[in-house]
């Protein structure tokens, strides 16, 4: 589960203040699927990086799985990022002059598991991606939605609880979104809690719950809901 309580988050370039997350308050339990939606510059990559421990905060608490990021090192950090976090991109982010087996390897090579334990990893993730029968291929031999599933591939291939995802579709033309969006349905069926930020209305409302972040300030349409329910 990840649960942030009054969390803020203020970026300082020279005198100018931005608050870029206020107060948020939210619970993610395991599982779940959330998409994340909002207009620009509203917080969600903040937000979402936040989540996944790539940004620091000043105010608050942020508990990720049971542990209490606040006050860890960055070496702390990193560890427990690489142990517990998946990332996927908008620009899909591969290493273009290495073959895919190769860039699903660059995070586990991190994680220090052995050549066997990795090659299964790998061999394993791009089965689930359904591109096995590539991974000799270098990132500029494939579309742009098999790009994407290889990212997929070398973010879930360490077996992270979470998979941070940050307009994964946004380069995409439809019929490849929906592959990607059955994709990341299918990994979290398998137990993967996924955050998701889009644009796309509909990929939003096929997640379990939305969250919208106007003005680094969250709402959480899950309470608004059963608020209604209640009603
Ligand atoms: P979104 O992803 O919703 O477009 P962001 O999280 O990228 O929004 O940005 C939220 C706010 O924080 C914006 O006002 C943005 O300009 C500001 N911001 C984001 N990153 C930085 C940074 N590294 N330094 C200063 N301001 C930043
Ligand atoms: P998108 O999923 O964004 O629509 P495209 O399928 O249009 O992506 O492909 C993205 C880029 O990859 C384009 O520049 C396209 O020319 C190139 N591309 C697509 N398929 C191949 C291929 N089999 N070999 C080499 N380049 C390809």
């Amino acid at each position: 589960m990840l649960k942030m309580e009054n969390v803020s988050k203020i970026y300082r370039t020279n005198l100018i203040e931005t608050h870029a997350l206020r107060k948020v308050d939210l619970h993610i339990g395991a599982g779940e699927f959330v998409s994340v939606t909002g207009p620009s510059g509203s917080g969600k990559t903040t937000f979402l990086n936040l989540a996944g421990l790539l940004e620091t905060f000043e105010e608050g608490d942020f508990y990720l799985d049971g542990q209490n990021v606040k006050g860890l090192s960055d070496n702390q950090l990193s560890e427990l990022r690489n142990e517990k976090i998946g990332f996927i991109f908008q620009s899909f982010n591969l290493l273009p002059e290495l073959p895919l087996f190769d860039n699903v390897d660059v995070p586990l090579r991190y994680r220090g598991f052995n050549a066997k334990e990795r090659k299964e990893r790998i061999e394993n993730a791009l089965e689930i991606v359904g591109l096995s029968s590539r991974m000799q291929h270098l990132p500029t031999q494939l579309s742009g939605g098999q790009q994407q599933r290889v990212a997929i591939a070398r973010a879930i291939a360490g077996q992270p609880k979470f998979l941070l995802a940050d307009e994964p579709t946004g380069n995409l033309d439809s019929l490849m979104a929906q592959q990607v969006m059955e994709l990341l349905e299918k990994i979290n069926q398998q137990g993967t809690t996924i955050i998701m930020v889009t644009h796309d209305e509909q990929l939003a409302r096929r997640a379990h719950r939305n969250i919208q972040i106007f003005d680094g300030q969250v709402s959480d349409l899950a309470k608004d809901q059963t608020d209604v329910l209640i009603q």
